[in-house]
C-alpha cells in the first residue's frame, strides 16, 4: 500500500482539481496535505511526507520526468526570498480565508463562490458544479472554493518553476515545507532541552 501511494500519488493530486471541477465540496480534501506534513514530523520526527508521500511533489515529479528546462533555479528564489514571499502569501490567505469564512458562518457577509489566483485574480470561468450532493451550508462552500484556490494557485506557480528549473523547485519555496521545518526544528531543540534536562 505504501509502495502503491508513493508511486502513484500524483494521481490524487490531479483528482483533487477534476473532483472540484464537478463539486467544489470535494476541495476540502486539500486539507489532507496540509495536515499530513505535520502528522508525520510528530510521528516519525523527520519529514517523512516531503521525502516519501507528498502527491503534490510526486505530480512534478512525474510531470517533468521527460519535460522542462531542468536549469538551476536561482539562488534569491531558492535561498530566501522566494520562500519568505510565499511563507507571506500562504500566512496571509490562511487569515484571510479563516475570518472571510467565519464571517460567512456568522452571516455577516455572503459566500465567495469564484477561484481566484493569488488571492486577487478572478479566474473567468465558473465551476461547473456538475455533481449535486445536496445543499450545503454557505461557509463550507466558500471554504471549499478558498482551499481550492489556495492550491489551484501553488500548483500553477509550483508547475511554471517546474518547468523553467528543476521538477521539485517548488519545495524549496513551498509553504507546507517550511513550516514543517520549522515544527521539526521546534521538536528537536524541545527534545535536546529535555535530554539536557
Ligand atoms: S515541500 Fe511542499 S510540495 Fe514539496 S514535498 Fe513538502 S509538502 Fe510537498
Amino acid at each position: 500500500m505504501k509502495n502503491l501511494w508513493i508511486k502513484y500519488s500524483y494521481l490524487f493530486t490531479i483528482s483533487f482539481f477534476i473532483l472540484g471541477i464537478f463539486n467544489i465540496i470535494f476541495a476540502w480534501i486539500g486539507f489532507f496535505c496540509l495536515i499530513m506534513p505535520f502528522v508525520f514530523i510528530i510521528k516519525d520526527k523527520e519529514k517523512t511526507w516531503c521525502k516519501s508521500y507528498c502527491p503534490r511533489s510526486n505530480l512534478f515529479n512525474r510531470v517533468f520526468a521527460k519535460i522542462g528546462l531542468k536549469r538551476s533555479a536561482p539562488k534569491w528564489l531558492v535561498n530566501g526570498i522566494g520562500k519568505r514571499i510565499m511563507l507571506t502569501y500562504f500566512l496571509l490567505n490562511f487569515t484571510m480565508i479563516s475570518l472571510s469564512t467565519l464571517m460567512v458562518f456568522l452571516d455577516k457577509r455572503d459566500p465567495v463562490e469564484k477561484v481566484k489566483f493569488l488571492i486577487a485574480f478572478q479566474l473567468p470561468w465558473n465551476i461547473p458544479n456538475l455533481l449535486d450532493v445536496g445543499i450545503m451550508p454557505d461557509w463550507v462552500v466558500h471554504l471549499g472554493f478558498r482551499v481550492y484556490s489556495m492550491m489551484f494557485t501553488t500548483i500553477i506557480i509550483g508547475l511554471l518553476i517546474g518547468f523553467f528549473y528543476k521538477a521539485r523547485t517548488w519545495c524549496s519555496i513551498c509553504p507546507m515545507g517550511t513550516l514543517s521545518s520549522m515544527a521539526l526544528r521546534k521538536q528537536n531543540h524541545s527534545v535536546n532541552l529535555e535530554k539536557g534536562a
